[in-house]
């Protein structure tokens, strides 16, 4: 699928509203978009926001940045009326997680029913995005209590059940960071990637948050071969909404395994060549796909990308894959 949508393009499928935050002066362009069946997304306020909706509650897979809050529930009200029940994190990341506080509020927890008076919505994320967000973490200060999860798993998947539709969440152990989940709407036929897969740059791989691209290519692995099922001449069937980006579906997370596996391989054999970090920049070894994905400025350039794949390739230059569950 090419859906390579700009600002408002797919106006007659979805709704665009603009809105200035009067502390930052950002503007937050947002869209709402049907994906398929009970999902939909929310784009333009950070990242991607999932939603799905049916008779029960309003389930968000993230919840975008804080600042955004107001304009993501104007949003998510285009969608449903119904209360929001459950907000599922895929990272650690503010930008995902910062609206968390501002969403669950109003909405009524769904997990248990001892809690149900409570009115907020359930809150679920990995035990390590807990850990996380609770404790000042390299730059990036603990987060307010209320973003934090109030239900979590330790294991590798977890199962939930809402609006009619199981809800498939999956933790790989090492992707984007350690804390990642990813979320299968079953039903619906949608996967909610998270970060592990960006369609706006290289994937970030947060080597201090326990991140890796081995993991990463694992992962795009799993969605691609086991999970995303395409329609007919490989196009279509399953979606998947990325962290960042257009909708794509299984050719879209092929094709960006097979990029960063050629790019891995090439970094790979330039330090099985002996070669320096400034030789392999220098060699450029992202070139032809630079023009997609690259970027010179902002806070995840080429260069840094370049930087975590050779620290990861020369902390383990046979390239084996560290176990992922
Ligand atoms: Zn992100």
């Amino acid at each position: 699928m090419r859906l390579a949508w700009g600002p408002c393009l797919l106006a007659a499928v979805g709704i665009c509203a603009l809105s200035q935050d009067e502390s930052t002066g950002r503007r937050a362009e947002i869209e709402v978009l049907h994906v398929k069946a009970n999902v939909y997304l929310i784009a333009g306020a950070g990242a991607n926001i999932t939603v799905q909706a049916g008779d029960q509650a309003v389930v968000l897979v993230d919840s975008g940045p804080a600042e955004f809050s107001d304009d993501v529930r104007e949003a998510i009200r285009k969608i449903s009326t119904k209360p929001i029940g459950y907000i599922i994190n895929t990272t650690v990341d503010r930008d995902h997680t910062g609206g968390n506080e501002a969403l669950a509020r109003g909405g009524f927890f769904m997990l248990t029913s001892a809690n149900q008076q409570r009115q907020t919505a359930s809150i679920v994320g990995h035990v390590n995005l807990l850990n996380r967000l609770n404790a000042t973490d390299g730059k990036q200060r603990a987060a307010t209590a209320g973003n934090w999860p109030t239900d979590t798993y330790d294991g590798p998947d977890w199962k939930l059940y809402a609006n009619d539709e199981p809800l498939l969440l999956e933790h790989p152990a090492a992707a984007h960071t350690d804390s990642d989940t990813v979320v299968f709407f079953r039903r619906s036929d949608v996967i909610s990637a998270g970060d592990l897969f960006d369609m706006t740059k290289y994937p970030v791989i947060d080597r201090k948050r326990g991140g890796s691209l081995e993991g990463i290519l694992k992962t795009l692995n799993h969605i691609s071969l086991d999970l995303a099922v395409p329609k007919e001449n490989e196009e279509a069937g399953t979606y998947i909404i990325p962290g960042h980006g257009r909708i794509c579906d299984r050719y879209d997370v092929a094709i960006y395994r097979d990029m960063l596996t050629i790019i891995r391989d090439r970094i790979q054999d330039m330090v099985k060549r002996g070669m320096s970090l400034d030789a392999v920049k220098a060699a450029r070894p992202t070139y032809d796909y630079d023009g997609e994905f690259g970027s010179q400025t902002g806070p995840w350039t080429t260069a840094t990308f370049i930087e975590a794949v050779y620290d990861e390739v020369t902390a383990n230059p046979e390239g084996k894959a560290k176990p992922n569950k």
